[in-house]
């Protein structure tokens, strides 16, 4: 057998609490930044900023429970717990008033970051992809319909390493709320049935290591567990 064989693609998915059927990942947009806190412990510009937008590759979502391996090129691999926004029903300049219309569910999920890469990056101007945009960099849990759980609109958002809390925060707290998220990006992109919006992190983001047991949790959809595998290179 040669490589010169087409092999169809796997389209990711996230499973669906509750039932059996599975949600297909289209794309996984992340917002930047979107917690006050987080933006002055990565003493990054005005908090007024309006959010801005990265993605990564759909095939970086791991469901839950997996091992992440320690990717390479990095001695700085870090979590950022984020709630998760699931669109259903596509559109392009969506209006803030209709923006939940659009939204499937919620999930619970981790934005991991090359954060020595992401700093050097930023420091050089550069595209933030290879501090952000890599293999198995978008752990994700279950999504919950917005059908079982309703609009999440406040909760309680924490990640804990090995039993010891290191991030806490209500999304509440978010600079920009999902409507607003779904809304500005939809200025940029046609949203699509499938796709996924990581909407940023509180504080107290920070490094892991192999062997160390991540547990993120948001009120009203339940808990994540991943554990950090050994380094491939
Ligand atoms: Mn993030």
């Amino acid at each position: 057998m040669t490589a010169s064989h087409a092999v169809p693609l796997a389209t990711p998915v996230l499973t669906i609490a509750g039932g059996d059927s599975t949600f297909p990942v289209r794309r996984v947009y992340c917002v930047g930044r979107n917690y006050v806190e987080h933006i002055r412990e990565m003493k990054e510009g005005d908090e007024r900023d309006p959010p801005f937008f990265f993605q990564k590759p759909s095939d970086a979502v791991v469901a839950n429970g997996a091992e992440l391996a320690y990717p390479p090129c990095t001695d700085d691999f870090q979590h950022e717990i984020e709630l998760v926004v699931a669109i259903g029903g596509g559109g392009i300049d969506i209006p803030v008033g209709a923006a939940l219309d659009h939204v499937f569910g919620y999930a619970v999920g981790i934005d991991m970051t090359r954060r020595d890469r992401q700093r050097e990056m930023r420091e050089r101007m550069l595209p933030w992809e290879m501090g952000k945009s890599f293999d198995a960099s978008a752990p994700c849990g279950p999504l919950h319909p917005v059908g079982r759980v309703g609009h999440v609109g406040r909760g309680a958002i924490t990640l804990s390493v090995n039993g010891e809390l290191r991030q806490k925060g209500d999304f509440a707290q978010m600079i920009w709320n999902v409507p607003e998220i779904v809304a500005n990006l939809s200025t940029q992109y046609e949203l699509k049935a499938g796709d996924l919006i990581f909407t940023g992190t509180p504080a107290g983001v920070g490094p892991v290591v192999p062997g160390d047991s991540l547990e993120g949790a948001i009120e009203g959809l339940g808990t994540i567990h991943f554990t950090i595998g050994s380094r491939k290179s």
